[in-house]
């Protein structure tokens, strides 16, 4: 696991937006420009702004848009997913039905804390969860489906007390979708099989994606290789 200088990371307050974080954050997003976060904060008017200021500042680097791509296509199934051995292994593609159950079936298979996130995509507190900063190999699977989500090998340090990713175990078994909750638009990343809230992902992740996958421990599972 690599460790990536908090610099890196300046975004961190984004997994778990606050009152009190908004303010810094909205001041972050607009760096460079002479606007305020008064004129954001609260009106349909900013967020068309910042909607905006996204579009026109993903229009600068094209690449950009090709690395936070947004699918926002809620597949109703089947899907077809890589699978991976426990040892990390990569099968082969596979077409499967999607895991769909009712709120009461899914609280009898997860804790509250499972349940609130997975399901109800709410955030855990930075450094609460067990796998922030783990120490084995090993890869992480859905806590509700067990579909294989992320690698320790594309696992990095961000400072930010969630595990991040510079990269999903494979794209097939991940989607994503924009989420402008908290006044903020953010792209969500849900599991492929079964729609479990994960996390975030963010364009200021290290080398060679650029990408910072900011996951809560509490929707994986992790499986400890050798
Ligand atoms: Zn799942």
């Amino acid at each position: 696991m690599r460790s990536i200088p908090p610099a890196s990371c300046r975004r961190r307050a984004l997994c778990t937006p606050s009152e009190a974080d908004l303010p810094l954050q909205f001041q972050q997003n607009l760096e460079g420009t002479s606007w305020t976060r008064r004129i954001f904060l609260g009106s349909g008017i900013g967020l068309a702004g910042l909607l905006l200021w996204r579009a026109l500042r993903a229009g600068d680097d094209p690449a950009d848009d090709a690395r936070l791509s947004v699918d926002d296509t809620n597949n109703p199934g089947p899907v077809t997913i890589v699978e991976f051995s426990d040892a990390g292994e990569r099968r082969s593609l596979a077409t499967v039905p999607k895991v769909a159950k009712t709120n009461g079936e899914w609280k009898k298979l997860l804790s509250s804390r499972e349940f609130a996130v997975a399901r109800k995509a709410g955030t855990e507190a930075a450094y609460s969860g067990s796998y922030h900063k783990p120490k084995d190999r090993g890869l992480y699977r859905c806590v509700c489906c067990a579909n294989a989500l992320f690698s320790t090998d594309a696992m990095f340090d961000s400072g930010t007390g969630w595990p991040s990713f510079w990269d999903p175990i494979a794209r097939e078994n991940i989607w994503t979708k924009s989420d402008s909750s908290f006044g903020m638009i953010r792209i969500e990343v849900l599991c492929r099989k079964c729609d479990a809230h994960l996390g975030h992902v963010f364009d200021d992740g290290p080398p060679p994606t650029g990408l910072r996958y900011c996951m809560n421990s509490v929707a994986m599972k992790f499986v400890r290789v050798g």
